[in-house]
């Protein structure tokens, strides 16, 4: 008789494809899902699958009665480049029930980098200069290899950092055509060495000066690479519209995979917006690889900037390396204490982070709704009091969006962070449960999944995440990490 790793019996499967939920038993052996018996078979099938059954011994049988089965999540959108090798369990994501992050979102990654000089904003978000010891993403790749988080990893190219190299720290004016040359030779080296793509930030002042077609020259390259291009883009506020716009055109010029992070329509002026961005997307999703991803808040979070200070209803510090005991409070409260302009008591904190409440609830569900979209969190791992999206987005749009508000299905919510995102990101065998995919696992319960993490107490793990399992081994069980660390880097499919 065979000996397998694991047999999860008794529960319910929701396979990643948006399909009904079925009973069925899962087997997987070294690291691999072995047996899975979806619905519809005949005798014949039904046959093999007892027998199948009554053939092999488990060395870790679950009983998952009552629980839903389901591919690991996978967050689309993450700034765990350095999380994943100072806290290798990565809790904040495993236990939301997450099995793969993409990290180098919003133009920043920690690969490739070696400019040494000043970084503007917002590159400080992935830590101190430190941190930025890899000139190549194959340094990466090795030093992930040597030490493996929990979660699997894949690596975006951040424009920014392509750019700050290149222009030797001069960002605040459009690339010269040498300059762009050795970006693109740099991009091009970057996903030879196993990145997925690039990502931009374009609100941000490190390459806000870059002009459309600096982009279109760097992305065109991406499609015979089968790389994808995710965008912050230039601006989510006033200019929502034609920001997305302008991606678009990038997107429809070079027929490049295109993904536009987090989105969102910020400042009240603006709430509503997302009718007219939504409409724009679905057109041009016809005749192009056009998605999106967003995290199910109406507050946003990055560096305590300014320019996004002003629209918002509401501002938390979330971190200040001048006075880290302000973590948490809010500006105007820390404005009052200090006696001081909301302006100079950005001046006093920076650099820092801050949480932004400026979205709308109807704008939220709807871009959340939205047949393109994906979940990505966003969080930022390193903040004194993050924002709850590190924490608690995955189960927040199953128990909340979909359980509580029924915006969609849990079948569409599961594909929305597994089947969905594995395919448009190029991670190959991963968010679906078929045999022979990597067994990227979560049991969860349907009834009681629900985040916990709020913008008072951000760092608490979610409610009903039962079981996570990384390439065939458990990662969190009773609400604890294991010690295993079984994470692989994925350097995405080849498309064509
Ligand atoms: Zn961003």
């Amino acid at each position: 008789m065979n000996t397998y790793d694991i047999h999860i019996k008794n529960g319910e499967v929701i396979d990643g494809t948006g399909a009904p939920k079925f009973k069925s038993d899962i087997v997987v052996d070294k690291g691999k899902i072995i047996g899975v018996f979806p619905p519809n078979h005949d005798d014949v099938r039904e046959k093999s699958e007892k027998h199948f059954l009554s053939s092999f011994k488990a060395r870790n049988t679950i009983n998952a009665e009552g629980k839903i089965i389901s591919p690991g999540f996978i967050d689309v959108h993450t700034h765990d480049d350095h999380n994943v090798f100072s806290d290798p369990s990565m809790t904040c994501k495993i236990s939301q029930g997450v099995t793969t992050c993409i990290v180098g979102n919003c133009g920043i990654s920690l690969a490739p980098f070696s400019y040494k000089g000043d970084v503007p904003a917002p590159i400080a978000l992935l830590g101190k200069s430190d941190n930025f010891k890899f000139p190549r993403v194959k340094d990466y790749v090795d030093e992930f290899n040597n030490n493996p988080s929990t979660v699997n990893v894949a690596l975006l190219t951040g424009h920014s950092m392509l750019r700050v190299e290149a222009m030797k720290g001069e960002f605040d004016r459009p690339a010269n055509s040498k300059e762009i040359n050795q970006m693109i030779d740099n991009l091009m080296l970057a996903v030879e060495d196993g990145s997925i793509g690039m990502s931009t930030g374009l609100a941000y002042p490190a390459a806000n000066a870059a002009p459309t077609n600096e982009i279109i020259e760097l992305v065109k390259i991406l499609p015979k690479m089968n790389g994808v291009f995710t965008t912050h883009m230039r601006n989510e506020a006033i200019d929502v519209i034609k920001s997305v716009k302008e991606t678009i055109e990038i997107c429809s010029s070079t027929k490049v995979r295109t993904i536009i992070s987090h989105h969102k329509c910020a400042g009240r002026d603006n709430w509503g917006k997302s009718k007219e961005t939504l409409k724009l997307i679905n057109e041009a999703k016809q005749n192009n690889f056009l998605d999106l991803d967003c995290y199910p808040y109406t507050a946003s979070s990055t560096m305590l900037l300014k320019s996004f200070v002003k629209r918002a209803d509401k501002v938390l510090v979330t971190w200040s390396d001048n006075y880290p005991d302000v973590s948490g409070q809010d500006l105007n409260d820390l404005a009052d204490n200090f006696g001081l302009t909301i302006d100079e008591t950005i001046d006093k904190l920076y650099p820092a982070g801050a949480i932004y409440f400026q979205m709308g609830d109807d704008d939220l569900n709807r871009i959340l709704k939205f047949d393109g979209s994906m979940v990505g969190s966003d969080g930022i791992p390193g903040d004194r009091h993050p924002h709850p999206r590190l924490w608690g987005t995955f189960p927040r749009v199953l128990g909340k969006y979909s359980r509580e508000m029924k915006l969609f299905p849990l079948e569409e919510a599961v594909y929305k962070m597994t089947g969905k995102s594995a395919s448009v990101f190029g991670l190959e065998k991963r968010g679906t449960i078929n045999i022979g995919n990597f067994a990227d696992l979560v049991i969860f319960n349907p009834d009681t999944v629900i985040d916990k993490a709020s913008y008072q107490s951000p760092m608490l793990h979610a409610d009903g995440i039962e079981n996570v399992f990384v390439n065939g081994k458990m990662v969190w069980q009773n609400n604890l990490s294991t010690e295993n660390r079984p994470g692989m880097f994925l350097e995405g499919k080849k498309f064509n």
